[in-house]
């Protein structure tokens, strides 16, 4: 299923494309193998044209083509987008001119982050590991008031606390210490879980109401306590934001980049495919060393897996974190039960039964957006 359809205007022709979303523009690529570029769409011409009740996405008008429109079937990326029309001058950056080796360390930044821009993605790997641990936990703390903004909390205490059994035990398979995650949890009937920078992971309640069982919690908690111990989100942030992220930390500003885009990307997290098996690997082992079986990871994955074949719109599991478009999760799916069936071991629960049915229907009382 594409994102997105494109009408030129001109033609009645309706083309499935992608977009490259850039800080000024994006540009709509052709969907077929040609990936030719049909237009380049800069923000201040765009308008919505209109927005879904429903929630599911909406339609893009242009200033200078006004027949054209652009469709977007995906919530997310609807909302990544106007925001960026609403946010065109954000991330201005804060150099304390007062520091004047500070000021020089900067611009020598900007200069070397020119050069290394293409090379980000390459540096990001170690530079993710000279991150000061208050560095990573500010941004985390803006990232969740960011999702705030989007999710309503759910403070129950006594569902954290059954999450947090569950990953206690986990972390202390990691043989790591200070692995115990911190978990914010959100009401949202997406069936949804990611981690943060600063060792936190978000659940979207959805997440909890369609698990059958705690090994099933268990077994996706792994897989995002894989990305956290390999500090895939930070990362990530930083292959996305780039030279901002080596200025705010040279100047200890806080212009972080374009965190409302960032906590939107989060939630549909383009993890590498070599990233996702990292983690469901990493996952399965946690598993069977906390003594519960790898299987409740993949018998959620094909569950959401065949969620999304049968419903087209009405499920943006496709695009979950740990359900992400790029690893093919057939494969993932596989490669998880063939773990599973190797380490043959039975799971053991921390849970009763109805301590689980709690969990499972937690945050459901208070009303959704
Ligand atoms: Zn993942």
């Amino acid at each position: 299923m594409s994102l997105a359809c494109y009408l030129d205007g001109m033609t009645s022709q309706k083309r499935d494309v992608s977009l490259s979303i850039g800080d000024h523009s994006f540009i709509i690529l052709s969907n077929d193998s040609s990936l030719a570029t049909l237009a380049t769409w800069s923000y201040p011409k765009i308008f919505v044209k209109e927005d879904w009740t429903d929630g599911l996405g909406g339609t893009f008008g242009h200033k200078d083509n006004p027949d054209a429109s652009l469709i977007i079937y995906q919530k997310q990326l609807f909302e990544r987008i106007r925001k960026r029309l609403r946010q065109r001058h954000q991330a201005s950056f804060i150099i304390p001119v007062h520091y004047r080796h500070l000021l020089l360390m900067a611009i020598c930044a900007v200069g070397v982050g020119f050069i290394l821009f293409p090379a980000i993605r390459y540096i990001s790997n170690w530079v993710t590991y000279l991150v000061p641990k208050s560095f990573e936990i500010r941004l985390s703390d803006l990232l969740i008031e960011e999702l705030k903004t989007e999710f309503k909390p759910c403070n129950d205490p006594k569902a954290l606390a059954d999450l947090q059994k569950i990953t206690k035990r986990l972390s202390a398979a990691t043989g790591i210490k200070d692995t115990v995650p911190e978990i914010y949890l959100f009401h949202s009937t997406s069936p949804n879980a990611f981690s943060l920078p600063g060792n936190r992971i978000a659940i979207l309640s959805g997440f909890l109401n369609d698990s059958t069982s705690e090994n099933e919690i268990a077994g996706v908690m792994a897989h995002e306590m894989g990305h956290m111990v390999k500090r895939d989100s930070l990362q990530a942030f930083i292959e996305s934001q780039g030279v901002r992220v080596i200025i705010s930390l040279i100047s200890s500003s806080n212009s972080y980049g374009d965190l409302a885009e960032f906590a939107s990307f989060m939630q549909t997290m383009d993890y590498s495919r070599q990233k996702e098996f990292a983690a469901d690997a990493y996952g399965a082992s946690l598993l069977v060393k906390a003594g519960y079986s790898p299987q409740g990871l993949s018998s959620f994955l094909s569950k959401i897996d065949k969620e999304e074949q049968s419903d087209f719109l009405g499920s943006y599991s496709q695009y979950l974190e740990f359900l992400s478009t790029h690893p093919d999760t057939k494969e993932r799916i596989k490669r998880i039960q063939i773990y599973a069936q190797k380490s043959r071991i039975t799971s053991t629960n921390s849970l009763t039964k109805d301590q689980f049915l709690e969990l499972k229907n937690a945050c459901l009382s208070l009303p959704k957006r």
